[in-house]
């Protein structure tokens, strides 16, 4: 079977509110997405990166009613994305769906290889901490049935009551001030297999969640029914969930969009979390702050500029050239190799994309170009898109965009990989 056909991408929902205005208006029916505003809410909110004023040309937001943007600075409203995190991680049943074996074992699921995963992408930079102070099953005071959780559920009303009986069940033993966000790993015998609907979820940046001991849960990843995708590879790959639905609280959107993962295939844990283990784009480690400024290339000017990459698996060095089309948009370029994270790449080179700042989670705010057309990929990987596996471009080849002149030459590779690039702009 096709994984595309087994294989439903999840849905981020965000509820923000402009003062006193709140408003969570379902678009496009389709999609499960919400709108909102501007948020306002006040709190840590992501580290900037440092913003060299030659940078600023490539700094490129999206208008205000964007709900999740890729836009940098990230706004405000979701979780610190460096330094460290403290993830308040409860394993939740419930009396319809009792917890089988110990909670701990469900923990086990995402842990360590969450926090590893975490590491490695950001050089270092975030330490992920998930913290378990209830080690035991959270059990709920309803049924799974009663909160009404169905795949693309709002968070009014089943997720509002959730996380209140969450908050009343943990509060005991939990102090919510310690931590800057919540996992909660579902007894994953509650709802269908993730085969049939996946239910995961995010609420980040929720300005309307609950209050608990003076602090709103405001950013709160949901888990449920393993993704397993019956390969035999569930022990080393059925964690990736989790890293995608906690992209979301330090405010990364969905690359994913109705076409499944034809945007981005498999270049970014937003865009696939199941299959082979891979790494998140260089724009997303620059908007997380895991890439300094001086690692990021603003190519703003008319005129012809070369550059070098070395690969975004490793740390040091310069990772991403930005060529920005407006305020709005760009052309990312950055180098991918088969290490770190990144376990599936087949045809190592430069990938080339376009960020677009306006448009919204799971809309398709990133595509990648791919260098080969119609090639069908370079990949045999299951749950990896084909077709953009080998949308590198290497050595001698050229990208081209005459309506934009913009022209970008892969000139060559030096013997510790790091590759050079000429950038052309009419
Ligand atoms: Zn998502």
């Amino acid at each position: 079977m096709q994984p595309s056909r087994r294989i439903r991408p999840r849905r981020v929902a965000a509820l923000v509110s402009v003062t006193a205005l709140t408003f969570a208006v379902s678009t496009s029916a389709g999609t499960g997405h919400f709108t909102a505003g501007t948020s306002t809410v006040a709190g840590a909110g992501p580290i900037s990166p440092e913003h060299p004023s030659a940078l600023r040309p490539c700094m490129i937001t999206g208008r205000p009613t964007i709900q999740m943007s890729e836009g940098v600075p990230t706004a405000r409203g979701y979780s610190r994305s460096t330094g460290t995190v403290r993830a308040l991680t409860v394993m939740v049943d419930f009396p319809d769906a009792p917890g089988p074996g110990r909670a701990l074992d469900r923990f086990d699921e995402f842990f360590p290889q969450t926090q590893d995963w975490f590491r490695t992408s950001s050089y270092g930079r975030l330490d992920y901490r998930p913290e378990t102070p209830i080690s035991g099953w959270l059990r709920m005071p309803k049924s799974f049935r009663a909160y009404g959780i169905e795949r693309g559920a709002p968070f009014d009303p089943g997720y509002r009551r959730l996380v209140q009986d969450i908050v009343v069940a943990a509060d005991p033993k939990v102090d919510f001030r310690e931590y800057d966000f919540l996992n909660v790993l579902v007894t994953p015998n509650a709802g269908p297999s993730a085969l049939d609907t996946v239910l995961s979820v995010t609420f980040a940046g929720n300005t309307e969640a609950p209050v608990a001991d003076g602090v709103s849960v405001a950013n709160a990843s949901f888990v449920y029914s393993r993704q397993d995708d019956g390969s035999g590879t569930y022990h080393r790959t059925g964690y990736r969930v989790l890293p995608h639905e906690n992209g979301h609280v330090f405010g990364l959107p969905d690359l994913y969009t109705a076409d499944g993962g034809a945007a981005v295939g498999h270049w970014d844990i937003m865009s696939e979390d199941w299959g082979a283990n891979n790494d998140l784009l260089g724009w997303h480690k620059w908007k997380l702050g895991w890439l300094d400024g001086a690692q990021v290339r603003c190519a703003a000017n008319p005129g012809t500029s070369e550059y070098a990459l070395t690969p975004l698996a490793r740390e040091g060095g310069p990772k991403l050239i930005f060529v920005p089309l407006s305020r709005r948009s760009g052309y990312a370029l950055e180098l991918r190799t088969r290490e770190g994270n990144d376990e599936s790449v087949c045809r190592p080179g430069v990938l080339i994309y376009k960020v677009d700042a306006d448009v919204d989670t799971g809309m398709g705010p990133v595509k990648v170009e791919d260098s080969h057309e119609d090639s069908g990929g370079c990949t045999r990987s299951p749950n990896v898109h084909a077709e953009l596996s080998d949308a590198t471009y290497g050595p001698g080849e050229e990208f081209r965009d005459e309506e934009r002149g913009v022209k970008v030459s892969v000139l060559g590779v030096d013997l510790a990989g790091s590759y050079r690039v000429r950038v052309e702009r009419g």
